[in-house]
C-alpha cells in the first residue's frame, strides 16, 4: 500500500503509541452506546474501537476511501463499522446529530483546527453521552479548568455546567503521533449530564462574562446588565463586588444568569 502523506489542512496527525492507545480504550466508558469516531485518519484507534463496540465513523479526507474500506472490509461487511465520507461539521448541520438512533460516545482523537467546535457541538447533541477526546493540551485545561484555575474560562463554565465527571485522561507528548505536532496534547473525558442543556443566551451570558477575563467581572457584566439588577442579584447571592470571572463557580454563573432572566432583566446584547 502506499504511503499516506499526512495533509496539515485535515489536522492530520495520527497516532502512532500504542501505549496510549490502550490507556484510551481501558478508559472508554462501561456501557451499550454505539462509538461515534470523527476522524478515523489510517484507522488505528477504529482498530481498537471495534474490538468492542459498534463504531460509526466520519472522515473529511477522501483520499482515505480506499485504504480504509479495504482495511476494514470484514467490519464493514458486517456492521460493526460504518463510515460516513464528508465534513463531521457539515453532517452535525443538517442532522442535528451524529447518531440518531440511541445514545452514543464520541472517541476520538480530533483534528486540532475544529477540535473545541466539535466539543462545543457534542454538548448539544442530546444523543451523545460521552466524550472521550484527544486535543491540544491547551484546549483540554480549558475544558478541565476548575474555579479558580487561571484556566478557567466560558469553556470551563460550560463543562461543568453540562457534565457530572470532567478530567484528563492522559497528557500525550508530541513524539506519539506521525507527524509530531508542535505542542503535547491531552486526552480528556467528559461524562454529560443529559438532563441538562446548554441555551445559546447563557452562553451569551458568559461570552460577556469573560469578555475581558482580568477585570472584575461585574465591569464585563454590566454591558448586558444594567448596574443596579446586577448589584441586587450579587447581595441576594453574597458576591464580592471585585471579584474576577475565573473566581466564580459555574453554579453560582448559573444563579446569576437565572436571575437576570426571571427578573425581567432581557439581557442587552
Ligand atoms: N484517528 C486517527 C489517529 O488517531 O491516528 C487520525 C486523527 S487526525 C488527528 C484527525 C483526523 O480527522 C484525520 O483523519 C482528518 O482527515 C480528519 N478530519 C479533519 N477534519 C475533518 C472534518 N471536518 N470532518 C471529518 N473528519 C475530519
Amino acid at each position: 500500500m502506499e504511503k499516506v502523506i499526512a495533509k496539515k489542512k485535515f489536522g492530520q496527525n495520527f497516532l502512532k503509541d500504542n501505549t496510549v492507545l490502550q490507556k484510551i480504550i481501558e478508559a472508554m466508558p462501561k456501557n451499550d452506546n454505539k462509538v461515534v469516531e470523527i476522524g478515523p485518519g489510517l484507522g488505528d484507534l477504529t482498530k481498537e474501537l471495534v474490538k468492542y463496540k459498534e463504531v460509526i465513523a466520519y472522515e473529511v479526507d477522501a483520499d482515505l476511501i480506499g485504504l480504509l474500506k479495504e482495511k476494514f472490509d470484514k467490519e464493514i461487511q458486517n456492521s460493526k463499522l460504518t463510515i460516513n465520507f464528508g465534513d463531521v461539521l457539515e453532517f452535525w448541520e443538517k442532522n442535528k446529530t451524529l447518531y440518531g438512533e440511541g445514545k452514543y460516545d464520541l472517541i476520538a482523537n480530533l483534528p486540532y483546527y475544529i477540535a473545541t467546535n466539535i466539543i462545543l457541538k457534542a454538548f448539544d447533541d442530546i444523543n451523545c453521552e460521552n466524550i472521550m477526546v484527544m486535543v491540544q493540551k491547551e484546549v483540554a485545561d480549558k475544558f478541565i479548568a476548575e474555579v479558580g484555575d487561571r484556566e478557567f474560562s466560558a469553556l470551563g463554565v460550560l463543562t461543568n455546567t453540562i457534565s457530572t465527571q470532567s478530567k484528563i485522561v492522559v497528557v500525550v507528548p508530541p513524539e506519539s503521533f506521525e507527524p509530531a505536532p508542535k505542542v503535547d496534547s491531552a486526552v480528556i473525558y467528559i461524562k454529560k449530564n443529559l438532563s441538562v442543556s446548554l441555551e445559546k443566551r447563557f452562553k451569551d451570558f458568559l461570552k460577556s462574562a469573560f469578555a475581558s477575563p482580568r477585570k472584575k467581572l461585574s465591569k464585563n457584566l454590566t454591558a448586558v446588565v444594567s448596574k443596579a439588577g446586577l448589584d441586587s442579584i450579587y447581595k441576594e447571592l453574597d458576591i464580592k463586588d471585585d471579584i474576577r470571572p475565573h473566581e466564580l463557580s459555574a453554579s453560582l454563573y448559573r444563579q446569576i444568569y437565572e436571575k437576570v432572566i426571571k427578573n425581567g432583566n432581557e439581557l442587552r446584547n
